[in-house]
């Protein structure tokens, strides 16, 4: 902003002249004013503080010396100040000295006194009072009281702050008015002078300050003269008044100030006004300056890489400097491996100061800001991360999630007890956050967590296709004693022992073996206690039926003798199908029990007699596969019983065939049965 000061600001030469005069009398004793030595409250209590006294009331005067102000005193005044034995000291302005001269000359000539000004001012006071007639002395101060005037003989003056249009409008209308009017231009030189010169300047700039006292007549007439040609007009008494922001806000400032304003005063609003602008000029510097603060982000260009550091204007008043070490989570990357001079890069500030002026920074915490960043977010979101589990410390796992460390504990490792964590260590775990500590950046991860929701969604889609009567393929899992579990793809199912096999097995490994494929049938579910029971024989035809495909009645098949009752003899014909050879069947000769001709194990011929599909009953017969011996003709006096073609030997019998050579026995048995007389 520029400052123009006018030229003839400040104090006039009758009021300079006072002044001194005022400190000249103070250095040596006190003094009274009679009445304001001037119109300036703050040059007032500065002589008030040296010792100056005012008082325009003769009785209160304590002071032997009594100073006639600038605007001077009526001749009464000074003579009642003079009888009171009071050492007068004039400091009546010149100007107004010869005013009163003139004044007492006209009047001998027979003019009347006609003052274009305020009746109140003690100038406007004081020329009246050196009237000889003081009683037809006028006093106007607009164009109405002018108009109303009236008589010969007329000598008009102005109070000597008067503007000059005033001043030309009342005489003229007074002059036009009247006869015989003398008009004297008694506005003082000192007063036109400082008018002109703050019109002049106040057309030329943005904006203009008045300093002046408010009580002071020429400064507030400046003023107003000021403003007429600018509207940007401030009129104030000192610094203090100065609305310094409003002021700032124009480029091109004037100022003046009345003729009793001192240059101290003037001084102190300019110097206030030059501070600011210097401040402002400061702090628009900074304003245009990145304003920054550690643990913030801001972006920056680089300047220059070296080997081991990376220079980054930030647009802060000094540089940063990223180290090697702050560059990159990857300690393997040199500056000149990752940034060029001109790159626009984003960074963290460390601090503002390194000691040296340089702002230092990191572009390693910029990754680590926005890791974090992102896994607050996934935190929030309840999204997945992946763990690298470092080592294994007590209660769980130390993992790095992102560049940050994180804590899994043990129970969070897996979806079932884990006793040795060791060999997580070096693995990636697909992870979940379980707590967040935004100010301590500290991290919990389940990986249990994951793995529940996986084994649950698989679960929901492995029971989408469950449904009892339903025919799937699962993997045997495991092998109990009563039972197989089988994986239907996420839910496991049992095969109840008793539902492998149609047949009889005393454990299931007799059928199936763990990772064996089977098809299975649902034959219950529960889902809400995720309980699936399976059939695998259910899916295989029943043995009988499969044995009615097979076999007919009158057939002579194989079996095995797998039970022996008192009423006869079971035979296995099939797996899972047994026939009953009733004891009359047994042998074509009669049995006390069939354990006689029968023992468990043996492999028996038989007959098929009779298939009951409804009672899913076969009755077989041995007898039948065996030739009937033929019946002996009974002689009259004794019969003779015949020889069996094919006797079937008796239990004891084949035993003891068992241990002859085939050939032997039969020729030994047929020789014994032809010598012997049954009869
Ligand atoms: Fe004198 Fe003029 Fe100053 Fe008044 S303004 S004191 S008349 S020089």
């Amino acid at each position: 902003m520029e400052i123009i000061i006018a030229d003839h600001a400040g104090f006039c030469f009758g009021v300079e002249r006072i002044i001194k005069k005022a400190e000249e009398e103070l250095e040596k004793e006190s003094l009274t004013s009679f009445g304001q030595i001037i119109h300036n409250p703050d040059e007032t209590k500065r002589l008030k503080d040296k010792g100056l006294k005012i008082s325009e009331n003769i009785e209160e005067i304590s002071t032997k010396k009594v100073l006639i102000r600038a605007h001077g005193l009526s001749k009464q005044e000074k003579d009642d100040i003079i009888k009171n034995n009071y050492v007068l000291l004039d400091g009546t302005c010149p100007v107004l000295i010869s005013i009163y001269k003139k004044i007492e000359q006209k009047e001998d000539q027979g003019y009347r006194l006609v003052i274009i000004g305020d009746e109140n001012h003690p100038e406007i006071i004081a020329l009246k009072g050196h009237s000889q007639n003081e009683e037809s002395v006028i006093i106007v101060n607009s164009s109405e009281e002018a108009e109303e005037i009236s008589g010969e003989k007329l000598y008009v003056i102005s109070q000597t702050t008067n503007t000059q249009e005033k001043f030309n409008t009342l005489s003229k209308i007074i002059q036009d008015n009247n006869t015989d009017v003398l008009v004297d231009n008694t506005i003082c030189m000192a007063t036109r002078n400082r008018q002109e010169a703050a019109v002049k300047l106040a057309e030329q700039v943005d904006a203009m300050i008045i300093i002046g006292g408010k009580n002071s007549s020429n400064s507030n007439k400046l003023a107003e003269m000021a403003r007429s040609v600018n509207e940007n007009t401030y009129f104030i008494e000192n610094a203090k008044d100065l609305p310094v922001k409003e002021v700032l806000s124009y480029k091109k400032v004037g100022l003046s100030a009345g003729a009793s304003t001192p240059d101290w005063i003037i001084e102190e609003v300019v110097n206030i006004m030059e501070d600011y602008t210097q401040e402002e000029l400061m702090e628009q510097v900074e304003d245009s300056m990145q304003q920054i603060r550690p643990r913030e982000i801001v972006n920056g260009t680089v300047i220059y890489v070296t080997e081991d550091e990376v220079m980054v204007n930030i647009g802060y008043k000094s540089d940063g400097i990223i180290s090697q070490n702050e560059l990159s989570s990857d300690s393997s990357k040199t500056p000149k491996d990752l940034f060029e001079e001109g790159d626009d890069i984003e960074v963290y500030v460390i601090k503002l100061d390194d000691g040296e002026g340089n702002v230092v920074l990191s572009t390693k915490r910029v990754e680590a800001v926005q890791a974090w960043k992102d896994l607050v977010e996934k935190y929030e979101k309840e999204e997945n991360i992946t763990a690298k589990v470092n080592r294994v410390v007590k209660g769980g796992l130390i993992a790095e999630v992102e560049g940050i460390t994180a804590f899994m504990p043990g129970s969070h490792v897996s979806d079932h007890f884990v006793k040795n964590l060791e060999k997580f260590v070096g693995e990636e775990l697909e992870s979940r956050i379980i707590n967040l500590d935004d100010r301590k950046r500290r991290l919990v991860i389940s990986h249990k967590v994951v793995l529940e929701e996986e084994k649950k969604e698989i679960m929901d889609k492995a029971w989408e296709s469950i449904e009892v009567d339903a025919i799937l393929t699962g993997e045997v899992q495991r092998l109990v004693d009563f039972g197989a579990f089988v994986d239907l793809g996420g839910v496991d199912g049992l095969i109840h022992i008793s539902d492998i096999s149609w047949n009889r097995i005393g454990h299931p490994s007799e059928v199936l073996e763990e990772g064996q494929e089977v098809e299975v049938k649902i034959l219950r579910a529960n889902r809400e206690r995720n309980r699936i029971s399976l059939g695998l024989k259910q899916l295989q035809e029943k043995p009988f039926d499969l044995f009615m495909k097979n076999y007919e009645e009158g057939e002579v098949t194989k079996g095995e003798v797998v039970n022996l009752v008192d009423f006869g003899a079971f035979v296995r014909l099939e797996e899972g199908v047994e026939g009953l050879v009733h004891i009359s069947e047994i042998a074509h000769r009669h049995i006390e029990k069939p354990a006689d001709e029968l023992e468990i194990g043996e492999e028996v011929e038989v007959k098929i007699l009779d298939i009951n599909p409804e009672e899913r009953r076969i009755a077989l017969s041995i007898k039948a596969t065996i030739e009937a011996p033929e019946r002996p003709e009974r002689p009259k006096s004794a019969p003779k019983l015949k020889r069996d073609p094919k006797p079937r030997p008796k239990k004891q019998e084949r035993e003891e065939e068992s241990l002859f050579d085939d050939s032997a026995l039969n020729t030994d048995l047929g020789s014994l049965l032809d010598d012997i007389d049954l009869g």
